[in-house]
């Protein structure tokens, strides 16, 4: 089996280290600095007979009146166009203006869409997930929901195996 991955959310929420922990390779470069992916990057795993190709996107941002950020929302969002399978990136504790933007254009999507819940290693209370899963669950219709943290390793393969289901 074998399908493309995207790898979406606005800026900072770890989708390039989340990219590069599933590869075991820093392919795409991680900044606290937001718009530090500018372009697609594309990482292939193959893992048994589970080929998956995945695309991390520039993150989207909301002040279109800059041209980097034009062309960025545009590359993120045809990322999204011919994929069998879309991560949304979100961290824990920090919903902001630009999530909905990401949101509003994942309706355009016609595949699936898993919500991954990044950075759950700063959590000190798992309870506090809940509140958050069930508010962006009543806003779209997602295929699944995996917490994890890219940085070290919680529910990395947990979401890996998810993805494979897709493929
Ligand atoms: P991107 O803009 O979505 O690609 O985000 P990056 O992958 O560049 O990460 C942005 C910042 O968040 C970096 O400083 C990362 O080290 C940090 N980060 C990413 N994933 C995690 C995580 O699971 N836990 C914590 N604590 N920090 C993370
Ligand atoms: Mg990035």
């Amino acid at each position: 089996r074998c399908g493309y991955v995207a790898i979406i959310g606005r800026p900072n929420v770890g989708k390039s280290t989340l990219l590069n922990h599933i590869l075991g390779q820093k392919l795409s470069i991680t900044s606290r600095k937001p718009q530090t992916t500018r372009h697609q990057v594309l990482g292939i795993k193959t893992e048994g007979e589970v080929q998956a190709i995945y695309v991390d996107t520039p993150g989207m941002h909301l002040k279109e009146e800059k041209a980097l950020n034009r062309y960025m929302n545009k590359a993120a969002s045809s990322a999204i166009k011919d994929v069998d399978l879309i991560l949304f990136l979100v961290d824990r504790d920090r919903w902001i203006d630009d999530d909905d933007l990401v949101l509003k254009i994942l309706e355009n999507a016609r595949s699936p869409v898993v919500l991954v819940i990044n950075k759950v290693d700063r959590l000190d209370d798992k309870g506090q997930l809940l509140p958050l899963i069930t508010n962006l669950q009543s806003k779209y219709k997602f295929a699944d929901v995996v917490p994890v943290s890219a940085l070290q390793g919680h529910n990395r393969e947990e979401l890996e195996k998810v993805i494979a289901r897709f493929l």
